[in-house]
């Protein structure tokens, strides 16, 4: 709140405050009187389901996949020492794609690794892939 009334007090629209609310079993039911109370003061509010973090997180449960993806087709995700991981879930570098030390991200993107898993999303093959096989993020 104070961060805003400084912002409103410059007569300035930067920086922009966004929220997001992370809907769980317990909060899900608080959805709306979020959104009322916030929608009139931030810029943006929005809401996204709970995830087991590609099955590192055992206490939320699994469930079945019914759809490729959509991650794998528009981005990928650099870690701290250059290698290139499926995606942003992959913080600790499960699947690996490349290295930006000795590839481009050209390279990289249309790479035989990523094509492979893009095909298995395709056919919906997710038991090949062990980071996303478990994964609640696409459900
Ligand atoms: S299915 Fe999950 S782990 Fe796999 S790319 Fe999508 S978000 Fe990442």
């Amino acid at each position: 709140m104070m961060l805003i009334e400084m912002r409103n007090k410059c007569n300035s629209k930067k920086p922009v405050v966004k929220l997001n609310f992370v809907v769980r079993k317990d909060n899900r039911h608080e959805k709306q009187s979020f959104m009322t109370r916030w929608r009139q003061i931030v810029d943006s509010v929005s809401f996204d389901e709970e995830h087991n973090w590609s099955g590192q997180d055992s206490l939320i449960e699994t469930k079945e996949i019914f759809h490729a993806c959509l991650r794998i087709w528009n981005s990928f995700t650099i870690l701290w020492d250059g290698r290139a991981a499926l995606c942003c879930l992959d913080y600790d570098g499960r699947e690996i794609l490349g290295n930006l030390n000795s590839q481009t991200i050209f390279e990289i993107w249309h790479g035989s690794r990523i094509r492979d898993i893009r095909n298995l999303h395709i056919k919906r093959n997710f038991s090949r892939i062990p980071l996303c096989r478990s994964c609640t993020k696409i459900r």
